[in-house]
């Protein structure tokens, strides 16, 4: 079986250590390609720089909890790497971009400002977006009205049905992972399992949203044990909880979910020779 880790901060500091050993890992268990998005412009040539390194594909944007230190210039830069950087197919994507409601003391104005401003380019570019959505479905989809795209994914989907039904006419994929993995997760294990299978795409979003078999939980942490540090090698095993949890194959859901991916991100097979 071949998957697509679609959300994947490799760059990310907490893989300084390891990080070609994790993605090594990774492909080891199945994990054939990962879509590595950037959250700031000083990580577009490190994303770049990975995806070629380790044959990945890369996003370029800046994330909703960046806009707070990002410059406005910041978005001459990106116009400026989507367009030098548009004949590279492992360039897939506009991302992660987006807002965020959940986290308290960011300026919705401006969050509003640079998520609109990445979907114009990502409009100009005709590339479809990666977005980062919490709390925030409404608001994401009135600016898709506004300035349409080329569809996407909205990753770490945590909305409602209509809402997820939203964005799929909007030709939108939705990104399951990690918090699929906890019982309690009742709202979201529904969703995950009603959703059309076309749906679908899977993502580890490592290091965060760890798995609940890698979560320590604050009496640990109370005892000096860190938190757990998701990582691509753990998406089989997220995807086998949401195989059991629509009944269907693993194998079934390794091809539709990659299927999906290559589909909303137009991966060529020329990019991902190993998938069906
Ligand atoms: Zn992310």
């Amino acid at each position: 079986m071949r998957w697509i880790d679609t959300h994947c901060h490799l760059d990310a500091r907490e893989f300084d250590a390891d990080r070609d050993a994790q993605r090594a890992l990774a492909r080891q268990r199945g994990v054939a390609l990962c879509v590595l998005p950037a959250v700031e412009a000083a990580h577009f040539e490190t994303v770049r720089d990975l995806a070629h390194r380790h044959g990945d594909v890369y996003a370029l944007g800046i994330h909703p909890l960046y806009t707070p230190q990002a410059r406005m210039e910041d978005l001459d830069t990106l116009a400026a790497c989507l367009a030098a950087q548009r004949a590279d197919k492992r360039l897939v994507a506009v991302g992660e971009i987006g807002l965020d409601g959940f986290v308290s003391g960011l300026d919705m104005a401006r969050q509003q400002d640079f998520y609109r401003a990445q979907l114009k380019l990502a409009q100009q570019a005709d590339l479809p977006v990666i977005l980062h959505v919490r709390r925030s479905a409404d608001a994401l989809l009135q600016g898709l009205r506004d300035i349409p795209v080329r569809g996407g994914i909205a990753h770490a989907f945590n909305g409602s049905l209509q809402q997820a039904q939203a964005f799929i006419a909007r030709g939108f994929c939705l990104g399951f992972g990690g918090a699929l993995t906890y019982e309690r997760a009742l709202q979201l294990r529904r969703l995950a399992t009603d959703l059309p299978l076309s749906a679908l795409v899977l993502e580890t979003d490592a290091p965060d949203i760890v798995p609940h078999w890698l979560y320590a939980t604050a009496a640990l942490r109370a005892q000096g044990v860190p938190q757990g540090r998701n990582s691509p090698a753990e998406l089989p095993r997220i995807a086998q909880v949401l195989a059991e949890l629509r009944g269907i194959p693993l194998s079934e859901l390794a091809q539709a979910s990659s299927c999906n991916a290559q589909r909303v991100l137009q991966l060529t097979t020329e990019i991902c020779p190993d998938l069906p």
